[in-house]
């Protein structure tokens, strides 16, 4: 599959290492008795602390509009269950695996969005539920240093969810927040034009100046507070958003008003220093028009079909819809059959031209309230809203008609068939959307099993682990 992972829960941060440390510090001195006694306690205690988190969670209405769904309750259960167990009797060579863990359960929380404060509640009761089960059974003076510890690992595990929650939590507001921003600049086209020829301009004056009269450090012209300077700052920032280009514009703008400022002897000198960086300047603020252009359309270049990354958004609404509404949706995913045959045949042009095919095909048979998504090289995603199961496999068997039906017509006038195999998923009240993506993707391979050009609908039996390699939270 064509996925470029960059999962937050790969990476490490200052956060990971500081907390690995002090994981360790902590597990490096627990005395045998508290093992003993955590591990007791993760054989005995935890289904019935299944049972008190969801009556004390379920009574706060927020909290059950993402632990009611069936499918959460099953699910859920299990594997809080593990976790508590995983939490309670790792030692110092678990910490990595712990953190990783704990990155994994935050950004499934970011992509379903539930609030911090909930977590944190329910990681108190089930300490609270914990430490009453300690002192139930050890001697005081062991009932509380091990209270102690299993505090200090909830503390650490929460610290390293709440991190990895607010990572991919920034990290998918950042778009929608340049998308917003995006509205300050009117015309695109228009603004880049103008504020090229801003620069230009200013680099004139500059010449013009060095040519003609000694330069004034007093009075230099400070690109900082000329028109594009300022327009790049109260504009061109917030809606290009804090990105490793923007901070270069803004380091090239000081460094060029620190040149014009102190020219030194012979001002001249300087010179073919400050134009190269306005050079530097202009190539970078072209860069930064383009991508938000790209934004703007949201569409894939090759196909005009909308760009994956603002899947995660249309899954997040249909699944808040569906909460609320009694009609559920499917998502459908489309892989080309034996796609690296058309390319080795017909070069890559010609694999080209039948993807942009396919998708004028598809997008020409999708209702006008349905999303059609490139997904990666020769995957589409559709999102098909209000559909029962029946009409979910209806629809892609017939758009697997289609396909089929419409031959690729190639640059030398050659017919070249075209099939597809379409997994589709029915999504079953789990709020987070990346599991219902991660069964259409496993339905799909079982359609390329079972001998391609076919459409597999998803069963529990193909369920792939949340966290798994479909979604990065980018
Ligand atoms: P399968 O039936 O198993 O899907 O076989 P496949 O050959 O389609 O295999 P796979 O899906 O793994 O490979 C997809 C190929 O699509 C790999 C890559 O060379 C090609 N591809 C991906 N993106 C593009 C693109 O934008 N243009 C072209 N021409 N080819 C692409
Ligand atoms: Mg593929
Ligand atoms: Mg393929």
């Amino acid at each position: 599959m064509n996925t470029s992972s960059t999962r937050s829960s790969t990476a490490t941060t200052v956060q990971d290492t500081q907390v690995a440390d002090a994981w360790h510090a902590l597990l490096d001195d627990v005395a045998q008795e508290q093992v003993a006694l955590l591990r007791e306690l993760a054989h005995s205690a935890p289904p019935s602390l299944a049972e008190h988190f969801y009556a004390g969670m379920l009574d706060d209405p927020r909290a059950s509009r993402f632990l009611s769904s069936e499918q959460v309750q099953s699910r859920l259960k299990p594997s809080m269950l593990r976790w508590i167990t995983n939490l309670l009797t790792s030692g110092p060579d678990d910490v990595d695996a712990q953190i990783a863990e704990q990155r994994l359960i935050g950004d499934v929380h970011a992509r379903i969005g539930i609030p911090v404060d909930l977590v944190i509640r329910g990681t108190r009761m089930l300490k609270h539920q914990l430490y009453r089960h300690i002192i139930n059974v050890a001697p005081p003076e062991l009932a509380s240093a091990t209270i102690a510890l299993v505090s200090d690992l909830f503390d650490l595990a929460l610290e390293m969810m709440s991190h990895a929650y607010s990572v991919a939590r920034e990290r998918s507001t950042r778009l929608d927040a340049s998308y917003r921003m995006f509205s300050l600049i009117q015309n695109i086209g228009t603004e880049r034009e103008r504020q090229r020829a801003l620069l230009l301009d200013w680099e004139n004056a500059l010449l013009y100046r060095y040519a003609s009269a000694p330069v004034d450090v007093g009075t230099a012209p400070q690109l900082a507070q000329s028109e594009f300077g300022l327009w790049f700052s109260h504009k061109g920032l917030p809606s290009f958003g804090d990105t490793a280009e923007t901070r270069q514009v803004s380091a090239l703008i000081a460094s060029i008003d620190d040149l014009v400022s102190s020219p030194g002897e012979n001002p001249s000198t300087s010179l073919p220093s400050i134009r190269a960086q306005l050079a530097q300047t202009r190539a970078l603020i072209g860069m930064l028009f383009d991508n938000i252009g790209a934004l703007e359309a949201g569409r894939d270049a090759l196909t005009s079909l909308l760009n994956r990354r603002f899947l995660p958004t249309v899954l997040r609404r249909e699944v808040a819809l569906a909460s609320e509404s009694s009609g559920g949706f499917s998502v459908l995913l489309l892989d080309l059959d034996h796609f690296k045959a058309i390319n080795d045949a017909h070069g890559h042009d010609g694999g080209d031209r039948a993807l942009q095919h396919v998708a004028a095909n598809l997008a020409q048979h999708t209702r006008s309230s349905d999303y059609l998504f490139r997904f990666g090289g020769e995957e589409f995603v559709m999102v098909l809203g209000s559909v029962s199961a029946d009409q979910a496999v209806a629809i892609a068997d017939e758009l697997r008609e289609r396909i089929a039906a419409s031959p690729v017509t190639m640059s030398d006038g050659s017919k070249v068939p075209v099939t597809a195999s379409i997994g589709v998923a029915v999504h079953d009240g789990h709020p987070d959307y990346e599991r219902v993506l991660a069964r259409a993707d496993a339905a799909m391979y079982q359609a390329k099993r079972n001998g391609r050009n076919r459409v597999e609908l998803a069963t529990a039996a193909m369920v792939e682990p949340p966290g798994s390699r479909l979604l990065s939270a980018r």
